[in-house]
């Protein structure tokens, strides 16, 4: 008999969906451990800065039966960093349940099975990792997969749309632009997007919004 996979496991919570074309819904995060990027804005350094839990698939999936109609999603960190998430999605999927995948856009999802629905990172330039992406990931996208741009300033945004428009994105997937707190009012992002009219939607976090106190488990 093979062992069964562990992973890494920086927390498991019960949320809201908040940040692609699901938020609003109740939604399992299974957060793993650890990341190959560090964005000027990071706001999950815990995953890769304090000590992951070494988790068994079957404590996961024990974990899922009890939300049944939740959602799921797979987040990090970088969750395509640990050979368990294969398995993982895998059997969520053979229980019949919808799984999310939030990838950072730096490693190939050639592997991710087609119905998960994969929320992939495009990294602007502010973030200091654009360079990171692996843009072979855009040829391998179906129609409810996401790619969003967490957008820090006007060289983002003009980035985001360049690349909207040099790799036809809206043609492949949802898009989605979210704005970097702090560092652009969402009303300049919002006015940004209406007056070119680009086939992107405006998202802020609702979960932060739901609970602006809380920073981690929401
Ligand atoms: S990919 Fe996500 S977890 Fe990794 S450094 Fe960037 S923001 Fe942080």
């Amino acid at each position: 008999m093979r062992d069964e996979p562990t992973l890494q496991l920086s927390e498991i919570f019960y949320s809201i969906q908040g940040e692609s074309s699901h938020a609003g819904y109740p939604c399992l995060f299974f957060r793993l451990s650890g990341c190959n990027l560090r964005c000027s804005y990071c706001d999950a350094k815990y995953t890769y800065e304090e000590p992951a839990t070494s988790t068994p698939l079957g404590a996961l999936l024990n974990e899922a039966t009890r939300y049944p109609n939740a959602l799921i999603e797979i987040t990090g960190g970088e969750p395509l960093l640990q050979v368990g998430v294969y398995p993982l999605m895998a059997s969520l999927l053979a229980a019949g349940r919808t799984v999310l995948l939030e990838t950072n856009g730096s490693l190939s999802i050639a592997r991710v099975p087609k119905e998960v629905v994969k929320i992939i990172d495009l990294k602007c330039p502010d973030s200091g990792m654009a360079e990171k992406m692996d843009l072979s990931n855009l040829d391998l996208l179906a129609p409810h997969d996401e790619i969003k741009f967490v957008v820090s300033s006007r060289t983002d945004y003009d980035w985001a749309k360049g690349m909207i428009h040099e790799h036809r994105l809206a043609e492949k997937a949802k898009l989605i632009l979210s704005p970097v707190i702090g560092r652009l009012a969402p009303a300049q992002l919002a006015q940004w997007l209406m007056d070119d009219g680009l086939p992107a939607r405006i998202q802020l976090q609702l979960h932060t919004l739901l609970w602006p106190e809380t920073k981690r488990g929401v």
